[in-house]
């Protein structure tokens, strides 16, 4: 059976950080398309030139773009027994166009967890990892930005996968440690 899980948070909550531990954990692949995006840039191809265009700003890369880049993905061969989608989806077409993709390859979203962290938390975690690790996206404006675009393109998802059953919602302000076993424990009940 596949097991595809899409982990669901505001930038900040912790998705990437989460998303390593599970695919440790349970085996599945991490496919996080903000990565997939940054390595792109960092290769110089042609659709790092045109997300970084977004990438900069805070805003959103193109549906069709983001949704050719993760078919591309989910079609390798590690993905045939499921992935952690990390930062995918984010928009209702994303969504809509993620369930089409696994209905094509048999498959459906096992479980959608949303690591729920409160707006000021978030804010100073993001400030925090801005100056550790140096994103370029991560300056107080693109964040502002970003912000922005998960409450009205992201957020709305929560419904969307909560209507069918499949948001479990988890505490992201506990220690990281415990976040993992949280997210663990409910992953491993649907696999
Ligand atoms: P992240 O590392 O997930 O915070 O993503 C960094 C940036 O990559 C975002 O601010 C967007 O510009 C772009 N990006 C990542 N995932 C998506 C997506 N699913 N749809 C559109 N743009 C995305």
């Amino acid at each position: 059976m596949k097991t595809f899980v899409v982990l669901m948070g505001a930038p900040g909550a912790g998705k990437g950080t989460q998303a390593k531990k599970l695919e440790a954990s349970l085996g599945l692949p991490q496919v996080a398309t903000g990565d997939l995006f940054r390595a792109n840039l960092k290769n110089e191809t042609e659709l790092g030139k045109l997300a970084r265009t977004y990438m900069d700003k805070g805003e959103l890369v193109p549906d069709e773009v983001t949704v050719a880049m993760v078919r591309d993905r989910l079609s390798q061969p590690d993905c045939v027994h499921g992935a952690i989608l990390d930062g995918f989806p984010r928009t209702t077409a994303q969504a809509k166009a993620l369930d089409e993709l696994l209905n094509e390859f048999s498959a459906k979203i096992a479980i959608v967890p949303f690591i729920d962290v409160s707006q000021d938390v978030l804010v100073e975690r993001l400030a925090k990892r801005a100056e550790i690790e140096g994103r370029a996206d991560d300056n107080e404006e693109t964040i502002r930005v970003r912000m922005e675009v998960y409450q009205s393109e992201t957020a709305p998802l929560l419904a969307y996968y909560d209507e069918k059953g499949l948001l479990v919602k988890i505490n992201g302000e506990q220690s990281i440690h415990q976040v993992t076993e949280d997210l663990t424990e409910v992953v491993q009940e649907v696999m």
